[in-house]
Formats: structure tokens, sequence, C-alpha cells
């Protein structure tokens, strides 16, 4: 193994695309809004962001759109050190969240665009990507076929994958069979197993729930998270995924690596957006000790 594990993502990017206003248009109305900004996202990208900042030898895979949020969302990705040879483009738009604020209530529409352009053909043609991996994280944001192709692979690659099942949705029983770790929040959990305690069970230390403030548990225990009074929470299973599989490469235990996930997260959710405040490596060991 490389000193720093190298991880290869296969999952989304999007653009969120954030109007702020003081009240909802209704159908047919047009009204002045008060602000709009824009953030990059979708779980893959975010991952990535995050296991860069961590320290880790990132690979992207995945599909933007030939637009100028394709760039943009390639550029930010680069700019972090991340690997992005492995993004291709799509005839089609990026993936946007279109999000109308209103006295924080948020209302959204998400456009996969490209990320639903990542075909299994295209995850066929990364086969050496992905062979040359320590670990690989995926998530729901492209197509199912996809990622089964992406599991078969690593499966015959014989390199481990942690499958991040957000947003959730039933699953082939094989793709989680196949995983090293899956790791949904507890509603993604409740969508995929009728009876947690029995799924936890029949999956040892390979599902690991995360519980917002209760943190994390798994068939062997339950790793507190860090009291922290939390600013905004979007990306915290992002940056918890990055961490673990970072710490779970560099052959860390899964209650180490839980904890060490735990405080990225902690420190992760302490500023607004996502991709902002994702720690590096030092202050998660800072903020540790
Ligand atoms: P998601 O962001 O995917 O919905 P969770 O809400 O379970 O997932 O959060 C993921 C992890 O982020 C938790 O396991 C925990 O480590 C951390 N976390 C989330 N919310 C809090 C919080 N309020 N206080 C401390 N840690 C938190």
């Amino acid at each position: 193994m490389s000193q720093q594990p190298r991880i290869t993502i296969i999952g989304s990017l999007n653009m969120d695309l954030t109007a702020t206003s003081n009240k909802r248009p209704a159908a047919g109305e047009t009204i002045l809004g008060e602000r709009f900004e824009t953030f990059p996202g979708g779980k893959g990208a975010n991952q990535a962001v995050a296991a860069a900042r961590l320290g880790a030898d990132v690979t992207m895979i995945g599909m933007v759109g030939k637009d100028p949020f394709g760039n943009e969302l390639t550029q930010v990705l680069r700019r972090e050190g991340v690997e992005t040879e492995h993004i291709g483009s799509a005839d089609t738009s990026s993936g946007v969240a279109v999000i109308q604020v209103v006295d924080g209530d948020n209302s959204i529409t998400v456009i996969p665009g490209a990320n639903f352009q990542l075909t299994p053909d295209y995850i066929e043609t990364k086969r050496d990507v992905i062979q040359n991996s320590d670990i690989v994280l995926i998530q729901l944001e492209i197509p199912l076929e996809t990622v089964a192709a992406a599991a078969k692979c690593c499966k015959e690659v014989n390199v481990p994958y942690i499958l991040n099942p957000a947003p959730a949705q039933s699953l082939p029983e094989e793709i989680i069979n196949q995983a090293a770790y899956i790791t949904p929040n507890e509603s993604e959990a409740m969508i995929l197993f009728e009876d947690i305690n029995e799924a936890l069970k029949k999956f040892p230390d390979k599902l690991v729930i995360t519980k917002g403030e209760e943190g994390v548990v798994y068939s062997g225990g339950h790793v507190a998270a860090f009291p922290v009074s939390a600013v905004d929470t979007t990306g915290a299973g992002d940056t918890f995924n990055a961490a673990l599989g970072l710490k779970l490469a560099s052959g860390s235990s899964l209650s180490e690596a839980c904890s060490y996930a735990n405080a990225a997260a902690a420190l992760q959710i302490g500023s607004h957006g996502a991709q902002a405040g994702m720690p590096t490596d030092a202050e998660v060991i800072a903020f540790m000790r």
C-alpha cells in the first residue's frame, strides 16, 4: 500500500443552485428573490473532497455534462488534489439541484443529468483504476445498474468497497452481500431492512448505521458522536464515509475508524455547506486529543 491510501470514488457530481426569497412563487408567478448562490456537491464529489482533505490519494469516477457546471465541478475537485482524469463528459446537462429557500425551508428539484449517463460500460473501461485502489466508495446517485457493475468489478479485482446507500432505495442482495461495509443513516436503514436489529445480526461488522448526534452502531458496538453544536449537517454522512474509508484502508479497526469518522463529521457540521467545512487530517487529530 502506498503511504496514503488510494481511494476511488464512483458517484455523482452536482451543482447546487440556491435561490433565497421571502416567499415561494405560485404557479405562473414571478417574484424578486434575495440571493443566488452556487455550491458544488453531489455525494460522490463531496466524498472525494472529504477524502482528499484528510490526505488520501483520491480518484473520482463520474460523469459531468458538456456545460460550464461540468467544468467547474471538475476544477473544484482538481483544486482539492483529486485525480479527475476519469470523469467523463456526456451530451446532457451536468447534474444540478435547484434549491428554493424560503424562511429556511428548502424545496429541491434534482436533475441527475450526466450522473445518469454513468454507464456500466464506462465502469468497465475503468477496471484498472479500480484494481489500483485500496478501497472504493460508492453511493446511489448514479443508476443502480452502474452501482451493480461497480460492485461486480470490485469483487472481481478483489478490492473492498463501502456502499453508502444514499439516497435510500431497495437493493439487490448481492450488492449488499459483496460490500465490505454498508453505511446507511437511520432512515435509510429503515428503508433497506425490515428489522434493523435482525439486519445488524445478519451483517456483523459490515452494516454500520450512522445515527446523527448519537454516533454509530454496528453489531459489535456503539461509537459515540462528539458533542458539538451543529451549524449545518449537510454533508455529515459524506464526510463520515470518506473518513471511514480512509482509516479502514489504512488498517484501523472498525471502532477506531468510526471514532475518527465521527470526529471528522463533527468538525464538518460546524460550518455552512457540505464541502466548505471538511477538515484536514491534522484538524481531526487535534480535535480528538
Ligand atoms: P447523514 O448526514 O447521512 O444523514 P447522519 O445524520 O447519521 O448521516 O450523520 C453522519 C455522522 O455525522 C454521524 O454518525 C455523526 O458522526 C456525525 N453527526 C451528524 N450529526 C451530528 C450532531 N448533531 N452532532 C455530532 N455529530 C453529528
